[in-house]
């Protein structure tokens, strides 16, 4: 027998703990949390050097060989 147990989960953003079945964004507890997530690890994502990208080469540099 498996009763219906809901499961528990906390907020990677807010730590809010929430039941994972009543949300739409899993695993966290409202759209917004998910959206400050998403946006922090764009900044992230963004804040890497990107060796190689042919936007971030200063026109100096090219002209050098
Ligand atoms: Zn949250």
């Amino acid at each position: 027998m498996t009763p219906e147990t809901p499961q528990w989960v906390s907020c990677p953003t807010c730590q809010t703990r929430f039941v994972m079945d009543e949300t739409e964004t899993p695993p966290f507890c409202c759209e917004r949390c998910q959206l400050v997530d998403l946006g922090r690890w764009l900044d992230e994502e963004h804040g890497l050097p990107h060796e190689g990208d042919p936007g971030d080469v200063p026109v100096e540099y090219r002209n050098e060989e």
